[in-house]
């Protein structure tokens, strides 16, 4: 104890019982030694948790759902970790329309709670990752050419700022933060600690789909779901996975907001290319089919590690982009590596690219591509064949997606963030000037204009 600050909350010291259960991330790469876990209960943890690590020069992470895709994020070594996961109360108000989650939910638990009660939630591939991160950094999925981004339905935020005080920002009080916060990436302005949502009344019904393929017949299936997935429907939504040459298969998801026959329509230019393997198209109470969107993924149990990387396109990958992406696929290690592209347009163009940090509204698709591995000896030619890929695709993509970073790239501000990354390095400055909040590509504090 300095300056007479303790912690509180559930501490969790290096050599403690429970230490290494505690370090333990989604992704093996990811995991570090950090000096102490504070799960914080309240605010109030996370206030002292700031302030200790303060007085005492010791590096902060705050981490929610354990999920990141990068290095030195939600831990670090010799650091703090201001664990908010059990912060995880989720508060409806139907007269409003609003619900209000802690941070320390997943993503799934805030879905599946709505959906029985008739509320629509956007949500991604992974029901286990942290609203924490993934609202921060924007929030992608299915759903989102209807009802936007995860952060689109952000309308408030509670947080701890550097000087360990509790901030509220909303359309009335610190509106800047709350722009930052929908899309500017978690960990940069501060330790959120609860979240306010717009929500919407869900359909009755939905159809889900997939739809599977040989790997050979990944580049019809490519060209086919490029042409089609960002002009259909809006109420369709749809991602494109390609796995390995070694074991892998392509499949096309998603879900359509309306009846099985018209889904059936306005699959015919993906269903009609090449000869599935599988076709499964059924229309489902919402509920359930958000269920079979997400269904139960155990977090801790993850075996491989990844290097990732994320980009946009406005235009369908041209043959040489096809044969980059098929040479990435050939050499990519049997597992997780691959391929994935999400379809892009309706609600996420109807929002303006300055209207909040998420800056990247107007392509035709989101693409990553990822290489796995299980043994650390394979990490490094992993790591290189991804940022390997990102040079060579760099003619037919741009931008890049902050809550799938890769820290391979340099000008990180202006690939992450466009045209809002001045603006957020002026919140930045305002909100944390000495940068309390600093790692790895985070957001620099724009520097003070000199007074002449
Ligand atoms: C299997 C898997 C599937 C995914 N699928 C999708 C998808 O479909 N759509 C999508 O948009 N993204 C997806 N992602 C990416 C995901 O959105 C990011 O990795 C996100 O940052 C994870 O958030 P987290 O809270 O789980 O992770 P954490 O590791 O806890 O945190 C991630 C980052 O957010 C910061 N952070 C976390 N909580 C807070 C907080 N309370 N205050 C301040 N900063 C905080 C951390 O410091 C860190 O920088 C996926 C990731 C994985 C591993």
């Amino acid at each position: 104890m300095r300056n007479g600050v303790r912690l509180t909350g559930r501490i969790i010291y290096q050599g403690d019982p429970g230490y290494e259960a505690a370090r333990k991330n989604w992704d093996p790469h990811t995991d570090r030694c950090p000096k102490v876990f504070v799960f914080a209960q309240n605010a109030k943890d996370v206030s002292n948790a700031v302030i200790w690590a303060k007085a005492n020069d010791v590096p902060i992470r705050a981490r929610s759902g354990r999920h990141s895709l990068e290095v030195d994020l939600s831990q670090v070594d010799g650091g703090i970790v201001i664990d908010v996961s059990d912060m995880n109360s989720i508060t409806l108000n139907k007269k409003e329309g609003t619900v209000i989650a802690g941070t320390g939910n997943t993503i799934g638990r805030v879905v599946h709670t709505l959906a029985p009660l008739g509320y629509m939630f956007p949500f991604g591939d992974s029901p286990t990752v942290g609203v924490g991160g993934i609202t921060l950094g924007g929030g992608i999925g299915p759903l989102q050419r209807t009802v936007g981004l995860v952060s689109d339905n952000l309308i408030g935020v509670e947080l701890v700022d550097a000087n360990g005080r509790v901030i509220i920002a909303n359309a009335r009080q610190n509106s800047d933060l709350l722009w930052a916060s929908k899309g500017g990436g978690g960990g940069n302005f501060g330790i959120y600690t609860r979240y306010k949502y717009k929500i919407r009344r869900a359909p009755s019904r939905a159809t889900v789909f997939t739809i599977e393929w040989p790997w050979n017949q990944f580049e019809e299936v490519l060209k086919a779901w490029q042409r089609w997935a960002p002009f259909t429907s809006t109420r369709l939504g749809t991602y494109l996975e390609i796995g390995p040459r070694d074991g892998g298969n392509v499949t096309v998801q998603g879900l359509y907001l309306g009846c099985q026959r018209k889904a059936e329509e306005l699959l015919q230019p993906v269903t009609s290319v090449g000869t599935p393997t599988s076709a499964f198209i059924r229309s489902l109470p919402y509920s359930e089919a958000v269920t079979y969107l997400l269904p139960p993924d155990p977090v801790l149990t993850h075996r491989f590690s990844n290097q990732f990387s994320s980009a946009y396109g406005n235009q369908p990958f041209p043959d040489k982009a096809i044969q980059i992406t098929r040479k990435f696929l050939e050499k990519a290690e049997a597992g997780e590596s691959g391929f994935f592209f999400l379809s892009w347009g309706g609600a996420i163009e109807n929002v303006k690219p300055t209207d909040s940090a998420f800056f990247w509204r107007d392509a035709q698709y989101y693409v990553e591509w990822n290489a796995s591995w299980l043994d650390h000896r394979d990490a490094e030619r992993s790591i290189e064949l991804v940022r390997h890929t990102r040079k060579k695709l760099q003619p037919y993509i741009y931008g890049s997606y902050i809550n799938v970073p890769d820290q391979g790239i340099k000008n990180y501000g202006e690939e992450y963030y466009g045209a809002n990354y001045p603006r957020l390095r002026q919140i930045k400055a305002e909100v944390d000037p000495q940068n309390v909040f600093n790692f790895p590509q985070s957001i620099k504090p724009a520097r003070r204009r000199e007074d002449c």
